[in-house]
């Protein structure tokens, strides 16, 4: 453990993770750029942050993640018309993924690309909510994310063993990380295929699908990057999240609206903080033996 060390005090948790919240917010605000931007085809870089209204630049001070909002009380300086919350949310929300994260998974290598990939998966989640599509770039991404991980986990035992504790993780092999790229997308690739011939069939038109691409290829980049554990029980997270939200959906009175990809964002989330514990201890129950001894 690097960080929850004997040697560190209060003071310097305190600083560490209001460091950490500050960096998350910052680059919160990226991420609204980019679920703005990225779906529309727009530069991300090009153009200065701008009222989506009127089109008035925003100026420096109006830029503070999460406090300018507060203090236009949600409302463009120049034309006066509402800023969604989304803004300093997306803000929050990546300030509080990266303390939690660092808080559960300590300070490594690992954690750090975890919170990119957290990053990745707000705006894909959020993308997905606003369009129904995934972006090829974001996913591909994720995958790139994972890279350094299985680089390291096919490394020889007595070469990891000289490598520094930040960039090692115990127990990780270069075989967890391949099945962690099948053992879910394979499923769902099936499944999507499966009730999109059925739907065909039955409605004689192309309708969505239960599982759609994006949803496949994403279990497939978060699998590869975080091994297979966790790959089952993210999908199992996401799988819970949308069925709760489909049946609450349907108590509400409407169509289920079935947004599975933001389900699996959050159950990545959850899968990649405590997956690894949770399939442990299920393999444990499962083959423990009362006669044993
Ligand atoms: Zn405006």
């Amino acid at each position: 453990m690097l960080l929850h060390s004997e040697f560190m005090d209060m003071q310097f948790y305190i600083m560490f993770y209001l460091i950490v919240f500050f960096y998350g917010i910052c680059i919160g605000s990226f991420l609204n750029v980019v679920i703005y931007r990225l779906p529309r085809n727009e530069s991300l870089i090009k153009r200065a942050s701008h009222c989506t209204t009127c089109g008035a630049k925003i100026r420096v001070i109006d830029i503070i993640p999460i406090l300018s909002w507060l203090m236009l009380r949600g409302r463009c300086r120049s034309c006066g018309e509402k800023i969604s919350p989304r803004y300093p949310i997306v803000e929050a929300l990546n300030g509080i993924v990266y303390v939690v994260t660092f808080a559960v998974m300590d300070f490594t290598l690992r954690s750090v690309l975890c919170c990119f990939m957290f990053s990745v998966l707000i705006c894909i989640g959020f993308m997905d909510w606003d369009t129904k599509e995934m972006d090829p770039i974001l996913l591909g991404l994720i995958g790139v994310l994972g890279l350094p991980l299985c680089i390291l986990s096919a490394l020889p035992e007595e070469v990891k063993a000289g490598l520094p504790e930040f960039v090692v993780t115990p127990g990780d092999t270069l075989l967890s990380h391949v099945i962690g790229l099948f053992c879910i997308s394979v499923p769902f690739f099936v499944i999507g295929e499966v009730s999109g011939v059925i739907a065909r069939k039955k409605f004689g038109m192309d309708l969505r699908r239960g599982i759609e691409l994006g949803d496949t290829l994403l279990m497939a980049a978060a699998g590869l990057m975080l091994g297979w554990k966790i790959a089952v029980a993210s999908a199992f997270f996401g799988i819970m999240i949308a069925a709760v939200w489909g049946v609450i959906g349907k108590l509400r009175g409407g169509e289920s609206i079935f947004a599975f990809g933001p389900a699996l964002v959050i159950g990545i989330f959850f899968g990649a903080l405590f997956g690894e514990q949770l399939v442990d201890w299920y393999i444990t129950t499962l083959t423990y033996d009362p006669y044993a001894q």
